[in-house]
């Protein structure tokens, strides 16, 4: 699967005439394993360059310190050294960890950054999953329990020999909260940043809200759904991202903690709320999860709604979106 045609909004732009010096910018770059973009508003077109210069390069800064895939990332020194001994990391990689382990709370483990301890036997690439001897021997050093955090200290301890942890699932919508809170700082009144499936608009897109569409799992070029946002963020999770087929089995980078295998409940979960930190893990969580209980906990959280597609193509609403499907 090429990772640059991964993204599964498609942003339904509107066509304004801008006035002179102003205008939209847009700008695309593959970072993180994905396409990262970012779309603005701006009066004066050399300082949104520059912006989206900055946009850019914290979505790098962020790869440079949480990528699994890079050696000489603080995540993976800490994946091989800390089920020796506790291991000092940034104060920003600590709270990162620490806000996945809440989700792992919340969602009763079906969020577990530890899933990486089988995970990492999948690539997706090669079309390659682990055997049923490996998940047997790595299943057991999947649990978030086993991830042991020092405030005091600001260090991360693996409680258990074979712990990795990954921040797939909750990265790149932290990465999109930083990035748009660089913009709102600088005054921007109407942006998209989006990396991969997370996205967070500021505004409403000029004059009316900003369309973000679902795409349909099972074709390409279709949709599901189109969500109208204003200051809001989405992600979605599929099952068509990162995949292979052998013997009419998917395989795809959501994995269920409880087996290692990857969570085949549904085929896509979508998630809106404020900040795209929260959607990224929740849509993760929530396909796991699957229909019943994943909207049970949509449904119990303020100012958060889903849009899911099951394993058999129907979708399936959280309360508060309920009225507007019809
Ligand atoms: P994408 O990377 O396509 O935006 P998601 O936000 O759905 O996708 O997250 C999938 C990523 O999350 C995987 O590539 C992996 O890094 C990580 N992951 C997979 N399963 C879990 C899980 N059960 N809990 C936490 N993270 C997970
Ligand atoms: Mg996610």
């Amino acid at each position: 699967m090429r990772r640059s045609c991964r993204l599964p909004i498609l942003l339904l732009a509107c066509l304004l005439s801008p006035g002179a010096g102003a205008g939209w910018l847009h700008r695309d770059a593959a970072i993180m394993g994905t396409s990262v973009s970012v779309e603005l508003w701006t009066d004066d077109s050399a300082r949104g360059e520059g912006l989206a210069d900055r946009v850019m390069a914290e979505m790098r800064r962020i790869d440079t310190l949480m990528s699994t895939w890079k050696p000489d990332s603080e995540l993976s020194s800490v994946n091989r050294l800390a089920a020796q001994q506790p291991v000092p990391v940034s104060p920003e990689l600590f709270r990162l960890i620490h806000r996945a382990l809440e989700y792992s709370e919340i969602t009763h483990g079906a969020f577990d950054i530890t899933y990486a301890s089988a995970g990492y036997l999948y690539d997706f690439r090669q079309g390659r999953h682990p055997s049923r001897a490996q998940l047997a021997a790595t299943v057991p050093d999947i649990n978030w329990h086993f991830v042991e955090l020092d405030a005091a200290h600001s260090t991360v301890h693996f409680l258990h020999k074979g712990v990795r942890i990954d921040l797939g699932g909750i990265a790149k919508g932290y990465a999109v909260d930083r990035c748009i809170d660089l913009l709102l700082q600088a005054g921007v009144q109407d942006a998209l940043v989006s990396a991969g499936g997370d996205s967070r608009v500021i505004g409403n897109h000029r004059d009316h809200p900003w369309n973000v569409g679902i795409r349909d799992p099972r074709n390409h070029d279709g949709l599901v759904s189109v969500v109208p946002l204003e200051n809001a963020a989405i992600s979605t999770s599929g099952d068509y991202e990162r995949f292979f087929e052998e013997n009419g089995v998917r395989y795809h980078h959501i994995i269920d903690p409880g087996t290692g295998d990857s969570a085949r409940r549904l085929h896509s979960a979508s998630i809106i709320a404020g900040h795209a930190t929260d959607t990224d893990a929740l849509s993760t969580s929530v396909f796991v999860l699957g229909v019943e209980k994943g909207l049970q906990l949509i449904n119990s959280l303020p100012d958060t709604e889903a849009i899911l597609v099951d394993n058999e193509g129907r979708l399936h609403y959280s309360d508060g979106l309920e009225p507007a499907k019809q």
